[in-house]
């Protein structure tokens, strides 16, 4: 099997009143993440993994936030645009390690839920995605989350 292996990180800062978007799942909390788009840390993490793990430009390159195009947008059309590249490649996502660098909300009780959608979105089974929440330990400023993944694609060898 032919492996690729791709490192994604993003963050946000919190904005008030925004409805809040982790891995595509709608999440009960008084702040949203601001941002051009949804600001769904963990689809724009994932995104970047899977276009840095194919050599393609990054999310910003192909989704600029100068782009009127792009403002307000859901994240799930910047992960099916990764996705479609790497489908047109032969690749299909191996496994997915994820961590959200939060102190609120907390992620274990809605764990489950994001990585059964991250699971339909990636048409990938859920025994391949892993997503784990760490609090900041006084790490920066907690004014916003932070999300690092990794992701190993695979494409099986021809013949
Ligand atoms: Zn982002």
């Amino acid at each position: 099997m032919n492996l690729r292996i791709g490192l994604g990180f993003d963050s946000h800062e919190f904005e008030e009143g925004k409805p809040l978007y982790l891995g595509g799942v709608r999440i009960d909390f008084p702040h949203g993440l601001k941002g051009h788009s949804d600001g769904d840390v963990l689809l724009h993490a994932i995104t970047d993994a899977i276009l840095g793990a194919l050599g393609e430009p990054d999310i910003g390159e192909l989704f600029s936030d100068k782009d009127e195009r792009w403002r307000g947008v859901r994240s799930e059309v910047f992960l099916e645009e990764a996705l479609r590249r790497m489908r047109e490649r032969g690749y299909e996502v191996v496994n997915l390690d994820c961590v959200l660098i939060a102190d609120e909300p907390k992620i274990s009780p809605h764990k489950e839920a994001v990585r059964e959608n991250l699971s339909r979105l990636l048409g990938a089974p859920e025994d391949r995605i892993s997503l784990k929440g760490k609090r900041r330990e006084g790490f920066c400023e907690a004014k916003g989350m932070a999300c690092i993944c990794v992701v190993l694609l695979g494409k099986r060898d021809e013949g």
